[in-house]
């Protein structure tokens, strides 16, 4: 699996995940992305002398609920420690973070592996901590600037074992704590906006050896396609290296996603280069069962369990079930959908075509309301307008809104299913293709196709088919 032949990749994943909160995780400061450089500071999470902080409840309970909706046992006790270290984006000269008596311990995720089916990954443990500041190298020629909004913004750490065999499998199991995290409202997970990052460890060893390899920790991943991209990159490397002769170094490597290359960055940090200890400012975090017992409540459906809900349910093909619930909200809306009188693979398949399709050219918003969209599907199936009729009341309804039966007869869409009506135009179509008729006459039934199609043509779509059908054949029998 992965690599060169004779190789196997040994992939273990730290994500940070930042909480969502309206505030940081130590004091009242806004934890808002994008705000001006410097304006979401206070002594507190500058460090400054004599500033006391002061734990975010808030996050602590969306870190329990993390914790268990990834099946963690949270520890009724943990500690809040100092991990010190001198960067210029760190004014405090340490982060709070958790290290011994982290939050929660032992828990698992299950995933789709490209390779393997469902695997499941194991969580090693989930802390709480607070965000660094962010250094800028791209805001003035030749100077480094430093904006510290993000000093103390609320984290979660999520630590797999080392559990992933391919850079594919690493990122499968990211786009599903995504989805986990997303449904659990616990954070938004924008890679793009930082909300979530990755540092991804990586070694190789021969195919068959028990003995992990020296592993090496890559970072600057900045999206779900550069894990993969990246993980590939350090992974190749590793193996040119130990087949030229040479050996793995730990250290920590940069990705660049502009080459797709790695570099090294600094020799990894152990963690007693850190001096962790006990933060004097805070007390150990005790939390009560009733406290853990309500965010147990407030854990929804998860994606995995909806999906074979879904499956049970509704009757649909697990592919279909997993498309309806990869985002919550439109496992929600099939749902409301089907709830309004829908049948259930025909809603499946409205949703995850026409309802997905516009959703993705307007900001994901879901605009055509689900009892709408049921009432569209029961003209379909009663016969009142046709399917392809039905696509243009959508757009119809998806814009400027309207009941479908009303938008339906307004764009003289609804089919014509009276057979006096019918009738002009079946005659009107026999008398124009005489020839086909006496070819049909001696046999050729298959023409009555042609017919229905010259008969839907001449009505401009309007013709219920089946009426019509049934209109042809008798008159081409008698
Ligand atoms: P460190 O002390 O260097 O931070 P940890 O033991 O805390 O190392 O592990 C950090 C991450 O690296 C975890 O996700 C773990 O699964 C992963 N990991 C540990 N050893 C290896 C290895 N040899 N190859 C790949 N990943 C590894
Ligand atoms: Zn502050
Ligand atoms: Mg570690």
């Amino acid at each position: 699996m992965g690599g060169g032949s004779g190789w196997e990749t040994v992939i273990g994943l730290e994500t940070h995940v930042q909480l969502r909160t309206v505030s940081k995780m130590f004091c009242g400061c806004s934890a808002a992305f994008g705000a001006p450089p410097n304006t979401n500071i206070c002594p507190v999470c500058l460090g400054l002398p004599g500033a006391l902080p002061m734990p975010n409840e808030h996050a602590l309970k969306l870190a329990v609920r993390a914790a268990l909706g990834l099946g963690c046992t949270v520890h009724p006790r943990s500690l809040f420690a100092r991990k010190n270290y001198f960067y210029p984006d760190l004014p405090k000269g340490y982060q709070i973070s958790q290290f011994e008596n982290p939050l929660a311990t032992d828990g698992s995720l299950s995933y789709l592996s490209p390779d393997r089916g469902i695997a499941t990954a194991t969580i090693v443990r989930l802390h709480v901590e607070e965000d660094a500041g962010k250094s800028l190298h791209d805001r003035f020629p030749k100077v480094t600037a430093v904006d510290l909004n993000r000093c103390g913004v609320p984290l979660i750490e999520i630590v797999t074992g080392p559990d992933f065999r391919s850079p594919q499998e690493a990122r499968a199991y990211l786009l599903t704590l995504k989805q986990v995290l997303e449904y659990a409202g616990i954070s938004d997970c924008d890679m793009e906006k930082g909300s979530l990052r990755v540092d991804a460890n990586v070694s190789v060893r021969r195919a068959g050896d028990t003995a992990l390899g020296t592993k090496t920790e890559v970072k600057n991943i900045n999206s779900f396609a550069y894990v993969e991209k990246a993980l590939s990159v350090e992974r190749d490397r590793q193996i040119a290296a130990l087949e030229g002769g040479g050996m793995v170094v730990q250290e920590t490597m940069l990705y660049d996603a502009k080459t797709n290359s790695v570099r090294p960055q600094r020799r990894k940090e152990e963690s007693h280069d850190y001096r962790y200890f006990p933060d004097p400012d805070l007390p150990p975090l005790v939390l009560s069962a009733e406290l853990i017992a309500a965010q147990q409540t407030e854990l929804p459906e998860l994606p995995a369990a909806k999906r074979e809900r879904f499956v049970a349910q509704y009757a649909l093909s697990t592919t279909d079930a997993a498309v309806l619930t990869a985002e919550r909200a439109v496992a929600d809306y099939y749902e409301s959908v089907v709830r309004a009188g829908a049948e259930p693979k025909a809603a499946a398949n409205w949703v995850m075509g026409e309802v997905l399709a516009d959703a993705k050219d307007h900001a994901e918003r879901l605009r055509v309301p689900a009892a709408a969209l049921a009432q569209l599907i029961a003209l379909v199936r009663g016969g009142t307008v046709s399917h392809q009729a039905a696509k243009r009341v959508f757009v119809e309804v998806a814009e400027r809104g309207g009941e479908p039966r009303t938008v339906a007869e307004a764009l003289g869409l609804v089919q014509v299913a009276d057979a006096g009506v019918l009738v002009g135009w079946v005659n009107d179509v026999l008398g124009a293709h005489t020839g086909e008729v006496s070819r049909y006459k001696s046999g050729e039934t298959k023409l009555l196709q042609f017919f229905v199609g010259q008969v839907m043509r001449a009505s401009r779509g309007k013709a219920d088919p089946k009426v019509t059908q049934r209109l042809l054949e008798e008159k081409l029998a008698s």
